[in-house]
């Protein structure tokens, strides 16, 4: 599994200001559950998995953890960036903030782009839900991609149709939502669903 380290696009900075929005504890809640649930399992002083929200229907402009910005289960207000837009083809992400958007920023913007309907988006790491996408008839992109590639992006909309729940070959996987308790609680689900069918292969082997 690659080790996420640090963006490869252009941010350009609009602002400064830290999000100041209500739901912010709500994904601070759920950033806490990946911790803890080992969705976003720490490396060094670092983490990965990445989870934004939508900050208004019917615009593309999101609420993301910032990139290394340490582990998910304490995160304070200025660990979070809103990225306001991005260009996918040249590789630039328009955000404001105090720290880099999260490595996977275009990767969220181009699910809120293509998906009117998904209002959250959770990305987390999980060796459970990889082993098993063709036991539960998850879509699984083709191939494995860089992370924070566009061809990872690519990769991810060839697959994504109206699934709300992917997984990212070899990476990880991607939970998505109406809001923010849906992407959370599918991940859990699907988690667990992959848990108890690799203690049934255990049983029988
Ligand atoms: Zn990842």
């Amino acid at each position: 599994m690659e080790k996420h380290g640090g963006v490869k696009f252009d941010t350009k900075f609009i602002g400064k200001a830290v999000p100041d929005d209500p739901r912010l504890e709500v994904l601070k809640f759920w950033c806490g559950e990946f911790h803890r649930r080992n969705f976003a399992p720490p490396y060094g002083e670092f983490s990965q998995g990445n989870l934004s929200f939508r900050l208004k229907e019917g615009e593309n402009a999101f609420i993301i953890t910032g990139s290394q910005v340490g582990w998910k289960d304490r995160l304070s207000d200025d660990k979070f960036v809103i990225v306001t837009g991005c260009d996918l083809s040249e590789g630039v992400v328009y955000a404001a903030g105090l720290r880099d958007p999260s490595s996977e920023s275009m990767m969220h913007f181009a699910i809120y782009q293509r998906r009117s309907d998904i209002q959250a988006v959770f990305h987390g790491h999980s060796r459970e839900v990889l082993s098993c996408p063709d036991k539960l008839a998850i879509r699984e992109t083709r191939e494995k991609r860089p992370y924070g590639s566009l061809e990872l992006v690519e990769s991810v909309l060839e697959i994504l149709d109206q699934e709300m729940f992917v997984v990212l070959k070899k990476h990880g996987f991607i939970s998505m939502g109406k809001t923010m308790r849906e992407a959370g609680e599918l991940a859990i689900r699907i988690h667990r669903m992959c848990e108890a069918l690799k203690d049934e292969k255990r049983a029988e082997g």
